[in-house]
């Protein structure tokens, strides 16, 4: 068991937060035990997180060492090489009229934290912040998501087992233990997951002040600029937007591009599918399922959008929903209404860059904007005339596994960021110091 279960949410916040007042998580010696636990944990659980995450996602083992497992070890393992450096106090220039006077920032440790996760990347998502909080000297509650029950049942028995349990606390459960959880008075929430959650999140923190981190999804487009080498523009979109079904917050969501180009690139798209998941991807060793039924039901009725080039089968009692690709989709077809969250990629037609920024411009800010383009030109203008939480030319996803980059959205794809540094500063408070001198 992750805690006594006869605890209360009130009462795993207050043991958490005597140990945060003894002073038991703020040395650096402590928060580099607890990384090199949570480390020992991955890798020596990895096979048992392997296979919870096929249990509830049909995840390939490879897919889930590459997206969860060694993706948090290589988190960690950043963390740990740069935490010492990263937590060095950084000088600020003193004005003349001060002096002598030394000034700085520190960082200071927030307190009990709150990580909710969401049960797309369950692995991930729950320790990469979890890594961040530990790292920062706070002491943590964690709740995995009930929608991958496999997954947060193995976190809430291994977590307990690698790291300090005065500090660290698994709450497993759905709507009404989260409520519980959020009606504590936490230091700092982090929530992944989608924004009328993220509404509700950021409601309970207000009563406390609470600051608040949320990672929300959204509608992240491609655009594809003409003159680019298909081939690798589909292989690349097909790797990423296929990943886990599709269930990926940052998956590429739709594309943009001029028809002509829409046209050479349905064909390319659709060999890259066969390529990589075989004639027959339901059988494809690493192609996953989708979470439940009600998400598979959701996809089923988005698959008229527009002309099927590829896929567009499932079967429902397996969860399975082909690789699918739609042409000719238009802006206002029930795809384009909503995040898609699952195995189909629309092709919407514009007439250019100006139409395809307009576009963007027109709808909520992304998490994610990716384009395909050899031009300078229409990179800077990506750059400068859209707002997303990040922007990535050439290869969707990819930017999420640099450590130094900061991670998180903007506007309805969220607020704050983490990953590396980033994270440290999520889950510490910058403090100022002056030391006026004479
Ligand atoms: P989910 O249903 O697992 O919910 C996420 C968490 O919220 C869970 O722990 C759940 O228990 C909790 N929750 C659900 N309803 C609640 C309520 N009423 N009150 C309090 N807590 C509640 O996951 P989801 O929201 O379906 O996740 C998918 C969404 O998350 C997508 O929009 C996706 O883009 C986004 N996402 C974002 C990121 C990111 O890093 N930005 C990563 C993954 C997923």
């Amino acid at each position: 068991m992750s805690h006594d279960p006869s605890e209360t949410p009130a009462e795993i916040v207050t043991r958490l937060r005597a140990t945060f007042d003894a002073g038991r998580s703020a040395p650096l010696a402590w928060r580099i035990a607890q990384l090199r636990a949570l480390r020992t944990l991955l890798t020596e659980e990895g096979e048992t997180l392997a296979a919870a995450l096929r249990e509830d996602l049909g995840k390939g083992r490879e897919e889930a060492y590459r997206t969860e497992i060694d993706f948090t070890v290589r988190e960690i393992d950043h963390t740990l090489e740069h935490l010492a450096d990263w937590l060095r106090p950084q000088p600020a220039p003193v004005p003349e009229r001060l002096s002598p006077a030394k000034a700085d920032t520190v960082l200071d440790p927030l307190g009990v934290v709150l990580v909710i996760a969401p049960w797309n990347y369950p692995v991930q998502l729950l320790l990469a912040p979890v890594v961040g909080a530990l790292a920062a000297g706070n002491c943590v509650v964690a709740k995995p998501s009930e929608l991958a029950p496999a997954t947060s049942r193995a976190l809430a028995r291994l977590l307990p087992l690698h790291l300090d349990t005065d500090a660290v606390a698994v709450v497993e459960g759905a709507v009404p233990e989260t409520t519980a959880l959020l009606a504590q008075r936490f230091d700092h929430i982090f929530y992944t997951g989608n924004g009328t959650v993220g509404r509700i999140v950021l409601r309970a923190a207000a009563e406390y002040l609470t600051p608040v981190t949320l990672e929300l999804g959204g509608k992240s487009p491609v655009f594809v600029d003409r003159g680019t080498d298909l081939a690798t523009v589909a292989a690349r979109l097909v790797s990423t937007k296929f990943m886990n079904a599709g269930q990926t917050c940052v998956a590429p969501d739709y594309v943009l591009t001029d028809p002509e180009t829409a046209r050479a690139l349905e064909e390319r798209l659709a060999e890259a599918v066969r390529e990589r998941y075989g004639d027959d991807p339901a059988t494809a060793e690493d192609y996953g399922r989708i979470v439940n039924e009600r998400h598979f039901d959701r996809l089923s009725g988005l698959l008229d959008s527009g002309r099927t080039v590829t896929g567009g089968v499932g079967d429902r009692e397996r969860r399975y929903l082909a690789p699918t690709v739609l042409a000719q989709v238009e802006p206002d077809a029930p795809v384009m209404r909503e995040e898609i969250f699952g195995p189909i990629l629309p092709l919407v037609e514009v007439a250019g860059l100006d139409e395809a920024i307009a576009f963007i411009r027109d709808r909520d800010k992304p998490l994610a904007l990716y384009a395909f383009t050899d031009s300078d030109t229409t990179r800077e203008r990506l750059i400068r005339e859209t707002s997303s939480g990040g922007i990535t030319f050439n290869q969707p996803v990819v930017h999420l596994t640099v450590s130094d980059l900061p991670f998180g959205g903007v506007g309805e794809s969220g607020m704050g960021n983490y990953h590396g540094r980033y994270s440290l500063e999520t889950f510490s408070h910058r403090k100022a110091v002056l030391d006026r001198r004479g």
